[in-house]
């Protein structure tokens, strides 16, 4: 069959890539957590990994397996392994490839948890530089001998920067360096990570990808494009797989099997469900927010509007470049002195004040006393974040009563 487009290809997915049994076109929720075997050998291979099956839903399932097609496929991608959440799917990716002594590279400009975890790992006896990764040269300046992994989002919540992906790319497949990028803000419609080399993926399906506030979910997907063999943190013990598994290997024993952040059988169901309208969303909500952010520059009440679609943004033409000519969903904003933070977000009809990004409805925080409140006055103007950035996240309703709504708060 030909092949559609990709928002044809989504709406079909979960039958076309799984071929669920009698006509359904779901995957079929799988609640069992053990599976036997009329012939032992056949269980003794499976944990062998000899042959494919399911043991223990802890480490695989049809449903997580059902997921983990569908969005390797999407994403272009060799393998995908599904987890709880996406904090768990960076902290198990990264507890099951780093060792004490290996140095790591990271952006400076971090989802907060991912920015606490990753100062955790300091204290496990992993090196780390935090850099600017908008220019691939603050990178090559700190990359040393021990360097294992680079670290980075497509662009940066909530200061919108965006990473040069394209060089960081190329740098690190010169360098042989794994480049590990969280694309939560820029899944499969937006970006297409394979072209900018990254090796692994890290994305948060709790946000865009299943959209609707009601499941939380991660994933790795591992592109296919890196050469484990080279690797020297594969476990003897995982080295009898192909080369291109290596790594996925061992990401699901040391990081999903050991750690145990499954993704429930349900989540997947719903993820997958979610994931039919990604394209749709998404081209609405970065619709809106380049929308809103026009309306945002030009209101006397907003002294500073960040958002890569706006021509004066430092990173503007590379977004348009990377992104399939959109912009994201995310934006921040600073108000004239004159305004109230909280009276103004208050004031406030339609659009949330809540945390959460990707969702189908408009929210709104300030962030320095909410989501980076833990990371301290130091960290946050590191990360170009001041005390009175409010940002927010666009849905998918229409962009005449969010512009209406904020008018209205504006002027109160
Ligand atoms: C939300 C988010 C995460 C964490 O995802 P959860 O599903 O909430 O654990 C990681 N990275 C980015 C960029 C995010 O926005």
């Amino acid at each position: 069959m030909k092949r559609k487009k990709l928002d044809s290809e989504l709406v079909h997915a979960d039958r076309q890539v799984n071929l669920p049994q009698s006509g359904a076109v779901h995957e079929a929720s799988n609640n069992s957590v053990l599976f036997h075997f009329d012939d032992v050998a056949d269980l003794e291979a499976v944990f062998q990994g000899k042959k494919n099956g399911h043991v223990y839903s802890r480490s695989s399932s049809s449903s997580s397996v059902a997921l983990q097609n569908i969005l390797a496929k999407f994403e272009s991608g060799k393998y995908a392994t599904v987890f709880s959440t996406g904090m768990a799917a960076i902290s198990a990716l990264m507890f099951s490839l780093l060792k004490s002594g290996d140095h790591i590279v990271v952006s400076k400009f971090l989802f907060g948890n991912t920015r606490s975890f990753i100062d955790s790992l300091m204290r496990f006896g992993i090196d780390v530089d935090y850099i600017d990764t908008t220019k691939v040269d603050n990178l090559a300046a700190v990359v040393k001998h021990n360097t294992k992994m680079v670290f980075c989002e497509s662009i940066a919540n909530p200061g919108t920067q965006v990473a040069d992906l394209k060089n960081i790319g190329d740098y690190c497949a010169s360098n042989s360096l794994l480049f590990v990028l969280d694309n939560t803000m820029t899944p499969c419609v937006l970006l297409d990570a394979k072209a900018v080399k990254a090796n692994l993926l890290t994305t948060s399906l709790t946000k865009y990808v299943s959209g609707h506030g009601n499941v939380l979910g991660g994933v790795v997907v591992d592109m296919g494009n890196f050469d484990w063999t080279g690797f020297d943190n594969i476990y003897d013990v995982y080295k009898n797989v192909e080369p291109d598994a290596l790594g996925t290997t061992q990401i699901r024993k040391k990081g999903l099997r050991d750690i145990g952040a499954t993704l429930a059988a349900q989540s997947a169901h719903l993820i997958s469900t979610g994931l039919e309208t990604l394209s749709m969303r998404m081209m609405k909500i970065c619709e809106n927010a380049l929308k809103v952010s026009q309306f945002l520059a030009t209101h006397n009440g907003v002294t500073k509007v960040l958002y890569p679609g706006l021509p004066e943004h430092q990173q503007h033409v590379l977004a348009k470049e990377l992104f399939n000519g959109n912009f994201g969903g995310i934006l921040s904003f600073e108000l004239d002195a004159s305004i109230d933070v909280r009276s103004f977000i208050n004031a406030l009809d339609m659009i949330l004040s809540a945390t959460h990004l990707g969702d189908n409805r408009t929210l709104i925080l300030p962030v320095a006393s909410t989501i980076f409140y833990e990371n301290g006055p130091e960290q946050r103007e590191e990360m170009g974040i001041s005390d009175t950035l409010i940002r927010m996240s666009l849905g998918i309703e229409n962009a005449d009563d969010i512009i209406q709504d904020l008018t209205q708060a504006l002027h109160m």
